[in-house]
């Protein structure tokens, strides 16, 4: 408690009490009040107001059954999820998580990071998040179509363009948005596009949605860079996982000129000294859906697969996680920080633990926290959204062009805000303090919200 502001204590506390068990909620909602010490002395009405308290209650909680049959004939029940944490600057706005992990305190945090990180992307959406504990791993399409149909027919009643608009996370891509949207689309006899983000191109989809995380990501790094007058130009970067986002931050490090050696997936990493082959990664993860260890016997040469150790131990100027939260810890942040590494953009949500985030502040690593360099994403799902709207679609050129704004104008906000509150350089302050200042504005305006 001694980093928080003694006037948010009893938020705190009452956030612990009142979410038992939920670590990462609590720890998503620590990080973003640790961040408010300098925002409640120069305005104490932030907490007069309980606008911080009312921000960490969500408006409303959905959890629901989802019953389906697997291949075999047999029932499978799991649970599906459903947060829909703010709407003060538009329709709840946020992924869908399919994870064996998930439970209620994975998708609050999710939830709770979103409002801020779309705050962040200065396009009207709230926040939320959703999901289920389904493992889609092993699963046929068969499967996959049945659980995705038994979970929108009891989610579709809660969803709206106007109201909430789901996309992917860790397990839902577009196959599995195809699938929610045809019943989204049976059920309500609506061709309503902007209901869901993250469609194929072919069916009211946005150009660039796919690559946006990870292409973002390394905009926001090369913006860091930019700033120090550096370049990706001859760098050598290491990002971890090797699903969407992972797969365009590395096809955005090369084409920016830098070099990534290494990526991962739950079962190990792969060291590539040659730089990684991202059309044989795409075979392997997108097509084939196999383990990681498949790219290293395809690729032959020096290429390893390790599965022992960790991959950031493998030595890199830029690190950009990109699986999921708490991959990256203390003894992980030493190691990186030991072998030179200079910039950490966090790819996937809350990637670093607070511990390695402490370790990289007094290392001198920068730090670009998930809520600002991942924010790619989900701005772009804004952007299919205005299309959507106007019926209209844009190429891939003007959609890039439009992400890349995006993030600058993030990565601006941040560094300016940073300097306001007296923490030049400061990623993580800049992210939460200007994130924070936007909705808890809106919900002032709006009454007693
Ligand atoms: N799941 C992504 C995120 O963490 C994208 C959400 C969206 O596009 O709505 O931001």
């Amino acid at each position: 408690m001694s980093e928080l502001n003694p006037k948010l204590h009893d938020i705190y506390d009452e956030v612990l009490r009142r979410n038992p068990g939920e670590a990462e909620f609590h720890q998503a909602v620590f990080e973003v009040l640790s961040s408010l010490g300098p925002v409640v002395n120069k305005h104490p009405e932030y907490v007069n107001s309980a606008v911080i308290r009312r921000m960490c209650e969500p408006e409303r909680q959905i959890i629901f059954r989802v019953p389906w049959l697997d291949d075999n004939g047999a029932v499978q029940i799991n649970r599906g999820f459903r947060v829909e944490f703010n709407s003060a600057l538009g329709p709840y706005k946020g992924g869908l998580r399919f994870h064996p992990s998930v439970y209620l305190g994975i998708v609050k945090f999710l939830g709770f990071e979103q409002i801020f990180k779309n705050s962040l992307t200065g396009l009207p959406i709230g926040g939320g998040k959703g999901g289920s504990d389904f493992d889609p791993k092993g699963r046929s399409d068969n499967e996959i179509m049945r659980f995705c149909q038994s979970f929108m027919t009891e989610l579709y009643r809660h969803l709206g363009e106007y109201t909430d608009v789901p996309a992917g996370d860790i397990g839902v891509g577009g196959r599995e948005i195809g699938y929610l949207f045809g019943q989204y689309k049976r059920i309500t006899n609506r061709y309503e596009s902007g209901v869901l983000t993250g469609k194929g191109l072919t069916w009211g989809g946005s150009q660039v949605r796919t690559e946006a995380t990870g292409y973002g990501a390394v905009f926001f790094a090369d913006e860091i860079l930019k700033t120090a007058k550096d370049s990706f130009e001859g760098k050598r970067a290491v990002v971890s996982g090797s699903g969407n986002v992972a797969i365009y931050a590395i096809e955005k490090i090369h084409q920016l000129g830098g070099t990534v050696v290494a990526c991962s997936d739950s079962s190990g990493y792969i060291v590539d000294e040659k730089g990684i082959d991202l059309e044989l990664l795409k075979e392997i993860k997108e097509v084939k859906r196999e383990r990681i260890e498949a790219y290293a016997k395809a690729r032959g040469g020096t290429t390893r697969f390790v599965n022992d150790g960790s991959i950031w131990d493998v030595p890199c100027q830029i690190a950009v996680p990109s699986a999921t939260q708490n991959e990256l810890d203390d003894s992980h942040a030493a190691s990186l920080a030991r072998n030179g590494c200079k910039i950490v953009a966090e790819g996937a949500n809350m990637p670093c633990t607070p511990a390695a985030v402490k370790l990289f502040s007094e290392a001198g690593v920068t730090v670009a926290p998930g809520k600002a360099a991942n924010a790619g994403g989900v701005a772009t799902s804004a952007l299919e959204m205005q299309q959507n709207a106007s019926r209209d679609s844009w190429s891939f050129e003007y959609t890039e062009q439009r992400l890349a704004a995006i993030m600058q104008s993030i990565h601006h906000r941040c560094l300016v805000t940073a300097d306001e509150y007296g923490a030049p350089g400061n990623y993580i302050l800049g992210a939460n303090i200007a994130g924070f200042i936007q909705v808890a504005d809106a919900m002032t305006a709006l009454g007693l919200i």
